[in-house]
């Protein structure tokens, strides 16, 4: 992980020298992309003034396929997620269908008995029946309310994932799953690693390309086989395709599954210069959801811009 990664401004620059059509887009959500990515820093003392940390590592329960925060209250996180609610809902506001919500989604997210955090502990459960119960009682569209929470949610997360000192689910046998060993979600975006090499004797001590899963929920980052579909866990040869432009792919492409029919964009970092923000990255490979949409193939993360 010694690469250091792309700002937002950055992975859009490098995105639009390709993909001009994709402007109006990367530009209007841009302020919101770079807000979730500086928040989590800010976040960090409102946890540790809460006692709020990331629940310790614990090999059994990875072993039986239970995500760290799965079952666990979320109630340490108000603070932190009023705190990133104002930061973000003005950010929010200015995106078409949401304008007309503000003043409902305002007094949800901002509300002080700890609405946000049910619906929090609701999205992390599956529990859509308590979404949609809260986001009626609100009187918002269940969509817009899971949008909204997506936002503000993700990098009061990511704050809690960051406090953690290493990453226990990337050691040996930790974690064998398609979904976050921290906050379950599926991943958003893949990442094929460069070839390693070590400097004290100075041979190649691995070729590259092993396969890392991004929460863009709560950012973790996991090892996952090449050969295996993260949502149906479907595992040998021919079980995954890839999708990708003729020229000048860069290492952007879909990773789908021939049984499911799921897919999650990748980056092969392989066969390009730089190492991207996965989260704007996953925005700017739109132009393959709308391929992947044609072929009857559907999203492993859902997002506002892949559902069609
Ligand atoms: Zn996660
Ligand atoms: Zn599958």
């Amino acid at each position: 992980m010694a690469e250091s990664r792309q700002s937002v401004a950055e992975t859009i620059a490098g995105i639009l020298a390709r993909r001009p059509v994709l402007r109006p887009v990367l530009h209007a959500f841009q302020p919101l992309l770079e807000a979730q990515a500086t928040l989590p820093q800010q976040l960090v003392p409102l946890l540790d003034k809460a006692g709020m940390h990331l629940p310790a590592w614990q090999a059994e329960r990875g072993q039986h396929s239970a995500s760290v925060l799965a079952g666990e209250s979320l109630a340490g996180l108000h603070t932190a997620l009023h705190h990133a609610a104002t930061v973000l809902l003005p950010l929010l506001q200015a995106h078409q269908g949401i304008q007309a919500h503000v003043p409902a989604a305002t007094a949800f997210f901002l509300s002080q008995d700890n609405k946000t955090v049910a619906a929090a502990e609701a999205l992390l459960a599956g529990d859509e029946n308590t979404l949609n119960t809260l986001a009626g009682k609100a009187k918002l569209p269940p969509a817009v309310l899971l949008f909204m929470l997506e936002a503000i949610l993700a990098p009061v997360l990511r704050a809690l994932v960051s406090s953690a000192a290493e990453q226990p689910w990337n050691k040996e046998n930790a974690w064998h799953e398609g979904y976050c060993p921290v906050c379950g979600a599926f991943p958003s975006i893949a990442w094929l690693d460069k070839a390693v090499f070590d400097e004290k004797n100075a041979f190649l001590a691995g070729g590259g390309g092993k396969k890392h899963l991004h929460c863009g929920q709560c950012g973790a980052e996991w090892f996952f086989r090449r050969s295996a579909c993260p949502a149906c866990a479907e595992e040998g040869s021919g079980i995954i395709e890839l999708l990708r432009e003729a020229k000048k792919a860069q290492g952007e492409r879909l990773d789908w599954c021939t049984k499911c029919k799921s897919y999650c964009p990748v980056i092969d970092l392989r066969e390009r210069a730089g190492f991207p923000n996965l989260d704007t990255m996953a925005l700017g490979m739109m132009h393959l959801d709308l391929v992947a949409a044609e072929k009857k193939l559907h999203p492993l993360k859902a997002a506002f811009w892949n559902q069609f």
